[in-house]
């Protein structure tokens, strides 16, 4: 069969899937480590990495090999069944968290729905039939499921899908006092992204994580953290919370989990876990032997290569070049982020940034409008952030001079 042309691949793209998504014209074939390159041989230093899912870079060697070679021995075994490589990624994710037990599913989305119901299901045994709001954060972000949108504190993501589920309230991120005054009898459980992704790459305060653990301990509430784009490392700690000494009591894990093979995970300490009994909750494909196969190559890989300590290294270089070249243009409005999860905010919109970069063989991707958002994979060197940071450069630059024409 021959590969069809980048042309070819647009047109029979827009001829047959459904428009959900605004693509690029950029149609990657190959990746290796932060490179990628298009079906007509260009090629990017990729700062997107499938959104923050290509953790270990593109095609790492490992999890190559383990896909190869569990997919020659068993691909999938139904969850009826016991599955060593789902028994031994759970027992390494159980270990490196503390929180003792695990469900296995497909995605980030499936993993949060999976939070909501244990939470939920926790309540109604241990606080009564009433007990079944779950507070989140306005420009949260948590998946495309109907419970999923409900529970993104953002509009644009629930308009058009109504009726919505029950069940949700809203706080201002970073405000303890307005998540106090939100919780009421029905609350359950509070839901957060330690480091916000989709919402414009906003960091938690330490004070307000410590509080919001504090004001469940003494109401009786479940903390989840939603970490599926901020876990595996991204921040500079294996996982987000650990940068601010607060545990939850349930975490939802996907993207970087299986080094770009699907796959999601929803923890819960041992008491919380408990509230599933047989029968409560299932996925046909969750836990699968590929999956976990890749799973646990990805995460050996992140932890035997220290990629957390190099996302910490590396991130601070990254932030510190680009604090730096934002002090000399006006519409670069904040540079912030935690390791390698980092958001320029411009005070005008970004997709023209985006594209920009893309010509000059960078990918980055907007949030929230107007903030660009670096998450390259935890492998990435300093001579690569050298490479993103000047084609940014260039790119605002472009921007400045533009924007000084006309001007006396
Ligand atoms: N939760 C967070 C924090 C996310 O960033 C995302 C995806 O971006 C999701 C959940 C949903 O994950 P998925 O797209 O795998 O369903």
């Amino acid at each position: 069969m021959r590969n069809l042309t980048r042309e070819e691949i647009f047109a029979l793209s827009d001829r047959y899937l459904m428009r959900t998504y605004g693509r690029a014209p950029v149609a990657p074939v190959r990746g290796a480590g932060a490179r990628l390159w298009d079906a007509d041989g260009k090629e990017y230093l990729d700062f997107a990495a499938g959104v923050a899912v290509c953790s270990v870079g593109h095609c790492h060697p490992r999890v190559v090999e383990a896909i190869r070679q569990q997919a020659a021995r068993l691909i999938h075994c139904s969850n009826l069944y016991y599955i060593e490589q789902q028994a031994r990624l759970a027992a390494l994710l159980a270990e490196h968290s503390g929180l003792g037990r695990v469900f296995f599913c497909n995605s980030g989305a499936e993993a949060v729905e999976g939070a909501i119901k244990l939470a939920r299901k926790w309540a109604k045994i241990h606080k009564g039939r009433g007990s079944y709001e779950i507070i989140t954060a306005f420009n949260s972000f948590h998946g495309r499921t109907l419970a999923c949108i409900t529970a993104t504190g953002q509009l644009k993501y629930q308009k058009g899908f109504e009726p919505l589920p029950q069940g949700f309230g809203y706080v201002p991120f970073n405000d303890l006092a307005a998540l106090e005054d939100a919780v009421n009898e029905h609350t359950c459980a509070v839901m957060l992204e330690p480091v916000q992704g989709e919402g414009g790459v906003n960091v938690a305060d330490g004070d307000y994580l410590r509080g919001v653990r504090e004001l469940c301990d003494r109401a009786g509430l479940l903390l989840i953290f939603d970490e599926v784009q901020c876990g595996l490392g991204r921040t500079g700690h294996l996982f987000a919370h650990e940068h601010y000494g607060v545990k939850p009591d349930i975490m939802t894990l996907a993207k970087a989990l299986g080094g770009g093979f699907p796959i999601g995970a929803l923890l819960a300490r041992e008491e919380v876990a408990q509230a599933f009994g047989p029968g409560d909750h299932a996925s046909t494909f969750g836990g699968s032997p590929l999956a976990c196969a890749a799973g646990l190559a990805a995460v050996e890989t992140i932890l035997e290569e220290n990629l957390p300590a190099n996302a910490a290294r590396v991130g601070a270089y990254l932030l510190e070049r680009l604090r730096e070249l934002a002090s000399r243009y006006a519409f670069v409005k904040e540079v912030r982020g935690l390791g390698l999860m980092v958001g320029i905010e411009l005070t005008q919109p970004g997709d023209p940034f985006v594209e920009r970069c893309r010509d000059k063989g960078l990918l980055v991707n907007c949030v929230s409008g107007n903030v660009l958002r670096l998450v390259p994979p935890l492998t990435i060197t300093r001579q690569e952030v050298d490479e993103a940071v000047n084609v940014l450069e260039r790119v605002f630059e472009e921007e400045a001079s533009k924007e000084g024409e006309g001007q006396p």
